[in-house]
């Protein structure tokens, strides 16, 4: 008899993990709240990117840290008492700052995601929706010097990780995108990126595979987690409304909410939340973006998708319920019209959503420490929806007592789950 599995959280994660477990033979049934790709993995910018492993809390953020407190810059923006609230992940969000945490956590997110557009393209052709991603890399851009701008310390992490990348001119970025508004001095282009031009459509037709091959999904809020027999080896009852699920093995996947999840079965997770917004706009007759563009110096991402030109914003370090701010959203929407012709904003509304962070910004990829039939993958911070099929196949890797395809130990639970 196969075994069965319960992945909870059918977000870029929770899909990567249950397709995974599926093609090794296991039975899947994939649970979630609302319909498949709903939440964080809705909203993203759409950027597979290898390259994406530099962590936000590198040694450059304590040099802009002075301007930064200000909390009036659109890369960061924080809420005082959902600070105060959560010293311990401050503090060491912050201690990861150093050179010698930066690199560990560059490496290890290096070799997590380098195994990510392929992850994406094997399943793309599985589920026939190559059309979905465009390879012709990101554009970085400087407007002018500043004090923002020391980001070209990230070319040296390039260089360092051998990343392709090529520096372009005013005139290289006119020929790349014609319709850009000359307000872009230089950057760079990471030439080996990809995009997808709409992430959620992309999830749901990985979940209709799914379905087709004899997967399940169950559309239910999952209120709590107990063990059936508390032992640390049996299974789990998951209560979703007034009916509960059996779960022989239980994995959690479920982004920013995943700490919330395991309390029940008495595990603390040092889980972070670094939310961000988008919006949908349409472009002036003639004007066009063939590829994602970010604006260094205003702090935005421009990305051309299927429900217009998506605007998605910074961070804002705040509870993943707290009310939306849209203050970055203001802010950077002009500078993205100097930068390219976006007129009205499409009729879809604001999207917030939660990367889920933990301080050394690395995903926990693991079993759980006290529980043989219980594992967990979340934590993917800026790069989920990237590396959420390569995180289901190293997990599955694991589950099945195969060797996974790289070291697991710097994803470990113990990092930060008590
Ligand atoms: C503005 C922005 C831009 C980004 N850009 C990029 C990008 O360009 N490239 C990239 O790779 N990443 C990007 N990211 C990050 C990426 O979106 C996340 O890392 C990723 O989506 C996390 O996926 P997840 O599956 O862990 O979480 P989620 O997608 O949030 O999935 C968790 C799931 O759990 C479900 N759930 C929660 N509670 C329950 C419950 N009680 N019962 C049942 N189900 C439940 C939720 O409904 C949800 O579907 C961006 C994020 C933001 C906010």
């Amino acid at each position: 008899m196969q075994k069965r599995f319960t992945v909870v959280g059918a977000g870029s994660v929770g899909i990567g993990v249950a397709l995974h477990l599926q093609q090794r033979g296991f039975r899947v049934v994939l649970i979630d709240k609302s319909l498949p790709a709903s939440q964080t993995s809705y909203g993203n910018a759409g950027v597979i990117n290898a390259s994406s492993f530099m962590p936000l809390n590198n040694p450059a953020l304590l040099g802009k840290l002075p301007r930064l407190l200000l909390n009036n810059h659109a890369y960061l923006r924080y809420s005082v008492p959902h600070i105060v609230k959560n010293t311990p992940w401050c503090y060491h969000f912050l201690r990861a700052c150093t050179r010698r945490k930066s690199e560990e956590t560059c490496r290890a997110l290096n070799a997590l995601c380098s195994g990510a557009l392929d992850e994406h393209r094997a399943l793309m052709q599985r589920c026939g929706n190559m059309h979905r991603l465009s390879q012709n890399g990101w554009l970085k851009l400087f407007r002018k010097a500043g004090p923002l701008q020391a980001d070209s310390k990230e070319a040296a992490v390039l260089d360092a990780f051998e990343i392709p990348y090529r520096a372009v001119s005013i005139n290289d970025i006119r020929d790349l995108e014609p319709h850009l508004k000359p307000v872009f001095s230089g950057g760079y282009l990471l030439s080996d990126s990809s995009s997808v031009n709409n992430p959620a459509m992309l999830l749901r037709e990985y979940v209709e595979q799914f379905l087709r091959d004899g997967g399940e999904f169950v559309q239910s809020s999952v209120q709590s987690i107990r063990e059936t027999v508390a032992t640390g080896s049996g299974g789990f009852t998951l209560e979703i409304g007034n009916d509960s699920l059996p779960a022989e093995n239980l994995v959690v996947c479920a982004g920013p909410w995943s700490a919330d999840m395991l309390k029940p079965l008495g595990y603390k997770v040092l889980l972070g939340f670094e939310r961000g917004y988008h919006q949908h706009f349409k472009l002036a007759s003639g004007a066009s973006l063939t590829r994602p563009i970010h604006d260094m110096d205003a702090g935005y991402i421009l990305a051309p998708m299927e429900q217009g030109i998506r605007l998605t914003t910074g961070v804002e370090l705040n509870h993943r319920d707290a009310p939306s701010n849209f203050s970055q959203l203001q802010q950077v929407l002009p500078r993205a019209k100097q930068a390219l012709d976006i007129t009205e904003p499409t009729e879809d509304p604001v999207w917030r959503g939660c990367r889920p962070t933990f301080p050394d910004s690395r995903p926990v990829i693991d079993q759980a420490p006290r529980h043989e039939n219980l594992w967990m993958a979340f934590g993917h911070q800026h790069i989920g929806l990237m590396s959420g099929p390569v995180t289901g196949k190293l997990l599955a890797q694991k589950i099945s007592g195969e060797t996974p395809d790289i070291d697991l130990t710097p994803f470990n639970a113990s990092r930060w789950v008590s």
